[in-house]
């Protein structure tokens, strides 16, 4: 699997592999795939970037709906995975700049909640 084609969904790493002309088992052309006992995500190589990207997340959603045991119907998963795109087109400079896994600040607040930690030990 390669690292820079590995996408983590609720702790699964998915293999995301870009195909010509994809089809499903029935042999429908489609956008994309996921495949859960091979964790696998296809998406049509042919398609536009943005199209890709919204198909990337269209099948991530349906990851984590799978993961977390919630039943969504694809219009629940279309709209959800545009809303998405849409919260993270349209915020990218606060998302990034709250982001603890950026910039080695989740290390500051680990350390912080240890030292929470510890003061409450010592009251107790
Ligand atoms: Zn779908």
């Amino acid at each position: 699997m390669d690292a820079k084609n590995t996408i983590r969904i609720c702790n699964v790493d998915y293999d995301l592999q870009f195909i010509e002309d994809l089809r499903t088992s029935k042999g429908d052309r489609c956008d994309g795939l996921i495949l859960f006992s091979r964790s696998e995500i296809y998406i049509d190589k042919c398609l536009l970037p943005q199209a890709k990207y919204q198909t990337l997340w269209h099948e991530i959603i349906h990851g984590i709906s799978t993961a977390v045991g919630v039943k969504l119907t694809e219009e629940q998963i279309e709209a959800v995975s545009y809303a998405v795109i849409g919260v993270i087109r349209d915020n990218q400079a606060i998302l990034n700049r709250m982001n603890p896994y950026n910039n080695g600040e989740l290390k500051h607040y680990k350390k912080k909640s240890i030292i929470r930690t510890v003061k409450e030990n010592d009251i107790v």
